[in-house]
């Protein structure tokens, strides 16, 4: 029986043919076109029948249809306008799919999750996202309180090396302390060029992140630890006695508070960003409350 899979280079270029679709590559368009690829993303976010899925960019339909195959309902963002037709053909014979044309960091997804997902047992972001806004996404998702369960998502290699870093290592930074925050990581699987169309410039791969039950650590101003987490990676060479002078306000003049506030959450002044775990970040920031005169 001929193949009908969307995620198969004949079947993309039937569909690019038919409506005349140019790949834009300002929104990160590289369609995937290889079905095992897709299974192994599918098996790694563990969907059954009780699983909704929030999916990002469906492009033409490739990811979006071996999920509507597994999931008991799947909505998805997709921005460009032109892409709409094609999805509404090439998905048509899936009832348990809703396609929401609209920008993923601006959408209301609480609202849509209302909407569509309210009776799913569980929920899952899977997406093959558009590399170009990877980080704000993801961000934008984790820090809303939304009722997720978990993200298994491909990005560019670098990004997701860095969401998934342990302390000590070169891409260690506050992006891997955010997504600690919030959720366990792991490497699902890296993704070769080759299985899209077109190939992107970069590798990519593919992470899994479990939302936690409550966040790694307890913090009553998520803002401002997220800053005093951020202030110590401004200059990576740079210790962070050296960044927190950039971060407050006034802070060249305030050397010795800052000294004597890394002394009091017993952080040796000379260390760098990259050694801190997020424990002792959050020694830092529950130490800031004795040093008003530290102000961000
Ligand atoms: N899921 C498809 C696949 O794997 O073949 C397409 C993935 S492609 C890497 C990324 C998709 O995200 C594109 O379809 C693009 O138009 C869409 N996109 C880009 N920016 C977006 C945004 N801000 N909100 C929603 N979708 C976006």
């Amino acid at each position: 029986m001929e193949n009908k899979d969307i995620a198969t280079p004949s079947r993309t270029r039937e569909l690019l043919n038919k409506y005349g679709f140019n790949f834009k590559k300002s929104l990160g368009q590289n369609f995937l076109v290889d079905v095992n690829i897709i299974q192994k993303i599918i098996d790694a976010s563990e969907i059954d029948a009780t699983t909704g899925v929030i999916e990002i960019g469906p492009g033409m339909g490739s990811l979006t249809e071996q999920l509507a195959k597994r999931a008991q309902r799947v909505m998805a963002f997709e921005i460009d306008q032109r892409l709409i037709p094609i999805l509404n053909d090439s998905l048509s014979a899936y009832s348990n799919v809703n396609i929401i044309n609209e920008d993923i960091l601006k959408a209301d997804i609480a609202h849509y999750i209302q909407e569509y997902l309210s009776h799913c047992e569980r929920i899952m972001v899977v997406a093959n996202l558009p590399y170009y806004i990877t980080t704000p996404i993801l961000l934008n998702l984790m820090q809303r309180s939304l009722p997720v369960d978990g993200y298994v998502v491909m990005m560019q290699k670098e990004v997701g090396e860095r969401l998934n870093a342990q302390v000590g290592t070169k891409a260690y930074g506050s992006l891997s302390i955010v997504a600690q925050y919030y959720t366990e990581t792991s490497k699902v699987l890296t993704v070769p060029t080759t299985v899209f169309m077109p190939p992107p410039n970069v590798e990519s791969i593919v992470v899994k992140l479990m939302q936690r039950p409550h966040p790694e650590v307890a913090v009553d101003d998520e803002e401002t630890f997220f800053k005093v987490t951020r202030g110590a990676f401004t200059q990576r060479r740079k210790t962070i006695y050296n960044n927190y002078q950039s971060l407050f306000v006034d802070g060249k003049k305030h050397k010795k508070v800052i000294a004597a506030w890394l002394e009091a959450a017993n952080i040796d002044f000379s260390r760098r960003g990259e050694t801190l775990s997020i424990n002792e970040f959050e020694q830092l920031y529950s130490e800031l409350k004795n040093f008003p005169e530290l102000e961000i």
